[in-house]
């Protein structure tokens, strides 16, 4: 079955994010384990760690369905080396938070060379990044994000996603989340059945259809190949609803979570019903 939902709110404690999810009829779910703009966070409580994994439990959310995602100060391939090595600690931290939770994936964003650093040095940090943190942990996959090229980001071309899994020691603990809305504006169409399937074929040439652990489905603002990160509600943006279409009955995207990132969250319950209707 195809595992639809949302990128949840876990105010009040990570506890709370399956059964917000729940209550807008999601099958899947992505959370913050910490607050995304601080460094720090308190320790994940054994109350709260176990009232989650009930709560999962009762929504019928098991770990593969649901997608952490780490803090948006993390660059793992900060030419600084002290940010690098900040970095690198609060990785691993967030690793073990969805360890701790019981989780099997976390999401992230590969890394920034800010213009300091060749493109290939900076993948070469990230990996390594990458790497430190699969050594330190257990259990956990780490999901590299496809990203949309804005600024200095890398991740937006397949080659470079390529690339760090190349470079990533245990090829079991390594996977990728695809953006669609990242994907439209780093360049590859997705606005018709066959621009779609073409795209998928290329990722699936370049990376590997098997690395594919799970999707971000939000309709883009901007127009193909603008690098610009704007995310749309689904039907209202420039990719148009033939790309959802084709993902919801794709067998490559079954059982994996399909994470709505959509501006408008009163609008989610009907973007998931609305993304099941395609379904044939
Ligand atoms: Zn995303
Ligand atoms: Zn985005």
């Amino acid at each position: 079955m195809k595992r639809v939902g949302a990128h949840v709110s876990t105010a009040g404690g990570v506890e709370n994010a399956p059964l917000q999810a729940a209550s807008i009829g999601a099958k899947a779910f992505a959370l913050f384990t910490k607050n995304q703009r601080q460094w720090k966070a308190p320790k994940l409580t054994t109350s709260s760690i176990d009232a989650f994994c009930r709560n999962c439990d009762d929504g019928g959310f098991r770990p593969g369905h649901i997608l952490p995602h780490d803090s948006y100060l993390i660059n793992l391939g900060s030419p600084d080396p002290e940010k690098l090595q900040r970095a690198r600690e609060a990785f691993i931290e967030e690793m073990q938070r969805a360890e701790e939770l019981g989780l099997i994936l976390l999401n992230f964003h590969p890394g920034s060379h800010l213009k300091e650093i060749e493109e290939e040095r900076c993948l070469h940090l990230i990996a390594a990044s990458i790497n430190m943190a699969l050594d330190a942990t257990k259990g956990v996959t780490a999901v590299i994000e496809n990203t949309a090229g804005q600024g200095t980001n890398l991740g937006n071309r397949f080659e470079q996603l390529a690339s760090l899994i190349d470079q990533v020691d245990d090829k079991s603990r390594v996977a990728v989340c695809l953006d669609t809305c990242h994907l439209f504006a780093s360049g590859y169409d997705l606005q018709s059945t066959e621009a779609i399937e073409s795209t998928f074929m290329e990722f699936d040439r370049i990376v590997g259809l098997r690395y594919l652990r799970g999707m971000h489905l939000n309709d883009a603002m901007q127009p193909l190949g603008s690098r610009i990160d704007r995310h749309a509600s689904i039907g209202k943006g420039t990719i148009g609803m033939d790309a959802f279409t084709w993902i919801m009955n794709n067998p490559a995207c079954e059982e994996i979570p399909l994470i709505l990132e959509t501006p408008d969250s009163a609008e989610w319950h009907k973007e998931i019903n609305l993304l099941y209707s395609l379904e044939r």
